[in-house]
């Protein structure tokens, strides 16, 4: 144990009392969380500004002037000790409201300070809180040359004497404390070298105390490397492990189901992209270990053909397969198109729902255990809970998204090895992402969309224009088509949102006569049989129009049609924007998606539906909405320790990003059990951080 593991209590000028805020405040318990608690900015106390430059924007600022006067004005808790500073451009007040008799001791009128604080504006003249204040005396005082770092901190330890620039102290006495030897190096020489990083105590003693903005930048590009190339050493030794370690039901050859259906009954030809990502999934099931695969492929890409050409070479290895939808009229519409592809072959498959009655459930359950079903669809719940199977060789989960990480480990217990997964996801991840918050999968992209479709234009309207909009509709449907009419979920009641929608149902009457015009609605309230009815006939053509709220939001396949209206489309997120979008456009015929919002938009809504006025391409869609996001918020991520850098952003450093990549890939591809002698002290490390991260673990 080195000195870097000592209790922070044990720091000069801590104690106990201040330890136990910074434990419950910052999580600092160690010296070496200490020195991983980093600036959020320096200040250059090398430069004295004029008091005229202050403006409302300025943050922190050191000027230099003669001190008018002070007074004290205010009472009890107002009081306040106001003094007057001059420089050539102006005057500045300074204000104090502790240590007022201290203060006024220690200040001389008519001398010269240098005054250092954050500024801020009071009856719109600029002031400074409590600001350093430093008398000069123009025989010795030289203007300190450093910058100063300035800590995140809380209103707490503010109060308790330990604002952003305090904890600088402390952090200052630490590095009295410890040399380099306490810091060892954890990443090998070639690789400092190659990349031109500097050692790692240099770069802990630079991020905090640089002498230079240049050695500041340097010190954090070592740090953030550091950050990366560590997660992604890790994530590769996982992958690494699950390819060599674990047990997987080999799919040894392509046979009779696959060929026939291939050769006879496939609609289409496929795209490059879903022949690539076939031949993955090949590769993978006949390795003999478990194949966790995520499928990226945007709207629309064709990845149900995919998901039922792997479920074809399951069952020709004599393997039964389930396919997973998050919602029940999604589940149906899958086992509809699939029932229909597959109506000329020889193959049992079944739906298994939520409304599936107790008898047909019975009997499902009995011929899976029988070994007479090849597949099985259906909704998440169900076949995670109730479902055992004789032989399940291969599951398939659509839109991941919503699939979480103990759903998937209940798949785990319905086999003795474990069943080959397949994850699909139409709402794209940025490369960054798939980086590091599902490092520890292997990934599949489909970037192509089927030929002969035509790209949706998509614009924006004010409610004002609805008249025009809704004889836009009314024109499309006289062709044929069909359209949506799409309203938000409002989260926090489920009884606005219907409230909601209804208005919206009626206010879509009012256009759209019933007398002419058949309007089918889905909405959260209905069961599953009214929901499936209603969207069976807009699905058949028999309804022009579906009104409906985000229930449809996924999966859902209606190629005619050809206009997607979203109600109050400020209020959805970029994701689901596209998600929705892609209800439309699946056909042969141009598609129209229409963001209708209020004359009230606020900045970000107005940055999302420029995006989406602008493009179509769904992974352009998801980088940007990482950037307006963050990667905390995005969906499904949440809980992955993958993206808890403290330093690096995989927004920011993408290019660093891939760099760390690159060498992890290198030196696992060179040395997977770390035993060169420079790797040790990276082997060693790395055994050191055990625990200290979870991943968004699969298997
Ligand atoms: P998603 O990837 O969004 O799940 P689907 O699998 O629902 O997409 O496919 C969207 C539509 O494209 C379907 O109507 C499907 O039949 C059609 N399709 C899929 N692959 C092809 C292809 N290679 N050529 C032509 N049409 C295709
Ligand atoms: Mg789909």
């Amino acid at each position: 144990m080195g000195i870097l593991s000592s209790p922070i209590e044990y720091l000069k000028g801590v104690g106990p009392l201040r330890a136990d805020m910074l434990k419950k405040e910052l999580n600092i318990f160690t010296f070496e969380d200490l020195l991983n608690h980093f600036p959020n900015r320096h200040v250059d106390k090398t430069k004295v500004n004029t008091i005229a430059e202050i403006n409302p924007q300025t943050d922190f600022i050191q000027v230099a002037g003669r001190l008018l006067g002070y007074e004290i004005i205010g009472e009890k808790r107002s009081k306040r000790l106001v003094a007057l500073l001059k420089d050539k451009t102006g005057i500045l007040e300074l204000t104090w409201f502790q240590g007022i008799n201290w203060m006024q001791k220690n200040l001389t009128v008519g001398a010269d300070y240098l005054v250092f604080g954050k500024t801020g504006f009071f009856n719109g003249k600029p002031q400074i809180v409590h600001p350093e204040m430093e008398a000069i005396n123009h025989q010795t005082t030289e203007i300190k040359s450093f910058l100063e770092p300035v800590y995140p901190t809380t209103e707490k330890l503010k109060a308790r004497g330990l604002n952003g620039r305090q904890l600088g102290k402390l952090t200052q006495v630490l590095f009295q404390q410890i040399l380099a030897k306490d810091m060892a190096e954890n990443l090998p020489a070639d690789l400092l070298q190659r990349n031109k990083l500097i050692n790692r105590y240099q770069a802990y003693l630079k991020v905090h105390f640089p002498s230079t903005i240049d050695e500041y930048e340097q010190a954090l590009y070592r740090l953030k490397f550091e950050e990366l190339f560590i997660a992604q050493v890790r994530l590769g030794l996982i992958r690494l492990q699950r390819h060599r370690a674990s047990r997987g039901v080999i799919f040894e050859k392509v046979g009779n189901y696959f060929n026939t259906f291939y050769n006879r009954h496939l609609p289409f030809q496929l795209t490059n992209a879903q022949k690539r990502v076939l031949k993955e999934i090949r590769t993978d099931t006949a390795r003999g270990h478990q194949m966790n695969r995520l499928l990226q492929g945007d709207v629309g890409s064709g990845k149900t053909i995919v998901a039922l050409l792997s479920m074809l070479l399951a069952a020709d290895n004599g393997y039964q397969s389930c396919l997973m939808a998050p919602t029940e009229i999604l589940a149906q519409q899958h086992f509809q198109s699939l029932s229909s592809l597959l109506k000329e072959m020889n193959v049992e498959i079944r739906l298994l729902t939520g409304s599936t009655k107790a008898a047909e459930r019975r009997e499902i359950l009995q011929d899976l255990l029988d070994d007479t079903i090849h597949f099985v669809v259906g909704t998440h719940a169900v076949i995670e809970e109730v479902v055992q199977f004789k032989n399940l060789g291969l599951a398939i989960v659509d839109e991941q998204h919503r699939f979480g990480v103990a759903q998937r480990a209940a798949l785990w217990k319905k086999a003795i090895i474990p069943p080959h997964i397949l994850v699909m996801t139409a709402t794209p991840i940025p490369r960054t992402l798939a980086m590091t918050a599902y490092g520890d999968l292997d990934y599949s992209v489909m970037d192509e969309l089927p030929p002969g479709r035509q790209p949706i234009t998509t614009v924006h309207r004010y409610e004002q224009a609805r008249a025009k909009v809704m004889d836009f509709v009314k024109e499309e449907i006289a062709k044929g088509r069909q359209a949506y009419f799409i309203y938000p979920l409002i989260e926090e009641s489920e009884k606005l949102s219907y409230e909601d929608l209804m208005q919206g149902y009626e206010q879509v009457k009012s256009f759209f006569p019933e007398s002419k015009y058949g309007i089918s609605m889905v909405h959260g309230k209905m069961n599953a049989e009214q929901k499936d009815t209603n969207m069976q006939r807009f699905a058949r053509g028999e309804t022009h129009i579906m009104v409906g709220t985000t229930v449809i939001e996924v999966g859902v396949n209606v190629p005619n049609a050809t206009v997607m209206v979203i109600e109050s489309s400020e209020k959805f997120g970029l994701s689901q924007l596209h998600q929705l979008r892609g209800r439309v456009g699946r056909g042969r015929e141009k598609s129209f998606c229409i963001l209708l919002t209020g004359s009230k938009v606020s900045e970000d809504a107005k940055e999302r539906i420029k995006i989406m006025c602008a493009t179509n391409d769904g992974f352009k869609i998801a980088e940007k909405d990482l950037e307006l996001r963050g990667p905390g918020d995005i969906e499904g991520t949440r809980q992955s320790g993958a993206l808890n850098f403290k330093l690096a952003s995989i927004v920011n450093d993408k290019v660093l990003l891939e760099l760390a990549k690159a060498e992890a890939d290198r030196l696992i591809e060179d040395d997977e059990s770390l035993q060169q002698e420079k790797n040790i002290p990276l082997a060693n490390f790395l055994h050191t951080q055990k625990g200290k991260t979870m991943w968004s673990k699969i298997s």
